[in-house]
């Protein structure tokens, strides 16, 4: 079975479908880029697939290692091994990056490997050094305060971060590269790259190709009004870079 699948998914909010039908399969060791105009619904297929709790499913599947993760919370998604950057709370008060991560890490590691396999202080920071190293991130940055005063691309970090050290099987960066100037786009699409594995599979969403020079994805699709309209290799989104989404929507009015 393949790592990851969206079957004819139908989903809104407030009774307001904006999902209407998407279809997607991803196996492991795949990098796949989610493309589309702004309010094409990138964003609410990624807080669906979270499990944001604002958000309604009105049909349709996802399944995740042959699971219907729909019928399971946030939370146990997350410790199946699915790294979706919003379940994390914006600020803690008081709370550390690394005792953050501690308590993440922890949970994850005791769903998925066993009650008795969470990390010793010791250990935690042993793996945070490690990740941190990989990263070229400075020690620093896990003593700070839950994305207090976190500027975007610190937020950003911070999100690569938290995904370096849960070690998740899928994961979905929705518009990562928005606000980081040239330089951050680079240190967080390289950690993105160092850490990605043929074990794993990565959505990629993104408005602009930008992000995509540096995240090499082996697929992309383009979102339309709620539908993926278009899939194609990496040339695709050098082709929607040169000549934008009008084409696009032209070919699918006349298909449709
Ligand atoms: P994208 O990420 O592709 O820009 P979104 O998923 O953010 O698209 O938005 C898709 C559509 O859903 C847009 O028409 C937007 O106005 C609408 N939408 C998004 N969030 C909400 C919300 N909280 N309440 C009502 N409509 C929303
Ligand atoms: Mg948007
Ligand atoms: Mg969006």
């Amino acid at each position: 079975t393949p790592l990851f699948v969206i079957e004819n998914l139908r989903a809104g909010i407030e009774g307001k479908e904006i999902l209407r039908g998407v279809n997607l399969v991803i196996e492991r060791g795949e990098i796949h880029a989610l493309m589309g105009p702004n309010g094409s619904g990138k964003s609410t297929l990624a807080y669906v697939i979270a499990g944001h709790p604002n958000y309604e499913v009105y049909e349709g599947r996802i399944l995740y290692k042959g699971e219907n993760v729909l019928e399971l919370p946030p939370d146990e998604r997350a410790r199946m091994g699915m790294f979706l950057a919003f379940q994390y709370p914006t600020a803690i008060p008081g709370v550390t990056m690394a005792n953050f991560l501690r308590l993440a890490v922890n949970s994850v590691r005791k769903a998925r490997l066993g009650e008795d396999k969470a990390l010793s202080p010791r250990e935690f920071r042993r793996l945070l050094r490690e990740k941190l190293e990989m990263l070229r991130m400075d020690e620093s940055f896990a003593s700070r305060y839950l994305n207090e005063g976190f500027s975007g691309g610190e937020k950003k970090r911070a999100e690569i971060l938290q995904m370096a050290m849960l070690e998740p099987e899928f994961a979905v960066l929705d518009e990562t590269d928005s606000g980081l100037d040239i330089d951050a786009l680079r240190t967080v699409s390289e950690g993105v790259n160092r850490l990605f594995n043929p074990n794993m599979a990565l959505l990629v969403i993104t408005h602009y190709q930008r992000i995509l020079n540096y995240i090499r994805p082996h697929y992309v699709h383009v979102m339309l009004d709620g539908k993926i309209a278009v899939s194609g290799g990496p040339e695709l989104a050098e082709e929607l870079e040169e000549k934008g989404y009008d084409w696009v929507k032209e070919q699918f009015a006349e298909a449709a």
